[in-house]
């Protein structure tokens, strides 16, 4: 697929990438996120990251959220599509954005399209089997979300982030039976964007399979930026 628009290779004085990414759980949709917002200087919006955040501090969206998260299903879509579009008329999301983990489900995109506009999305595909494995060892950071794997990447010191020294754990859901609902959210509620955004010409596929680094070698490339910093 060509390079989606010439201003992102100025790199700086891009004008505008609003970038989404799709895939299934544990596809590395926040690890290629985390590494897209240090490389383009555009803000990283997780709805995991933001719901977890309701639910350290307790809020009664939090609290309700919580018992969603835990048993692997999804949070209604009204309080997801809520939360992006407050978050998405913030100023530092004026020049982009990279949109990790919304929308998850058809209404979600299409209340989505009411408020902004995507210049692409990016679908991390990974075989199943990877993505428990990722699943089940991941850990992250209570303070600053980095991902860790007890096995691929453990952080340096165990259970000390390595990026901000925050308390690195397993989250609730990464257990096999929220793993499992979570798969099967996946392929009933979110794989039908697949489609959805290939009709809108907006759509390009990318190995997740490889090392994170490659994986970042690819996407930055379909998006035309050259891979130095
Ligand atoms: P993962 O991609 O590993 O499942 P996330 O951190 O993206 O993890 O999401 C964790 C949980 O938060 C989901 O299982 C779901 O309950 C909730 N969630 C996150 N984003 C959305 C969304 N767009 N719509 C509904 N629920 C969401
Ligand atoms: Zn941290």
């Amino acid at each position: 697929m060509a390079p989606v628009a010439r201003a992102y290779a100025a790199g700086g004085g891009a004008e505008s990438m609003k970038l989404m990414l799709l895939g299934a759980p544990g596809a590395g949709k926040g690890t290629q996120a985390k590494m897209l917002m240090d490389r383009l200087r555009i803000p990283q919006i997780s709805t995991g990251d933001m719901l977890r955040g309701a639910v350290a501090q307790q809020t009664a969206m939090g609290l309700e959220a919580k018992r969603y998260m835990d048993a692997g299903e999804l949070v209604p879509d009204e309080v997801v599509i809520g939360i992006v579009r407050d978050r998405l008329a913030e100023p530092d999301c004026a020049k982009g954005f990279i949109l990790d983990g919304f929308p998850r489900t058809v209404v979600q995109a299409e209340a989505l399209e009411t408020f902004a506009a995507l210049d692409r999305v990016l679908d991390v595909q990974v075989s199943e089997e990877r993505i428990v494995s990722r699943l089940s060892g991941r850990r992250t950071c209570r303070a600053c979300g980095a991902i860790y794997h007890v096995v691929n990447s453990p952080p340096s010191v165990d259970g000390v982030c390595d990026q901000c020294g925050g308390v690195v754990y397993q989250r609730s859901d990464d257990n096999e039976a929220s793993i499992r609902e979570r798969l099967e959210q996946y392929r009933a509620k979110t794989a039908p964007l697949v489609a959805w955004y290939a009709d809108k010409g907006l759509l390009a596929s990318v190995d997740g399979d490889a090392d994170p680094e490659d994986v970042q070698a690819t996407i930055l490339d379909l998006l035309g930026v050259s891979d130095q910093s």
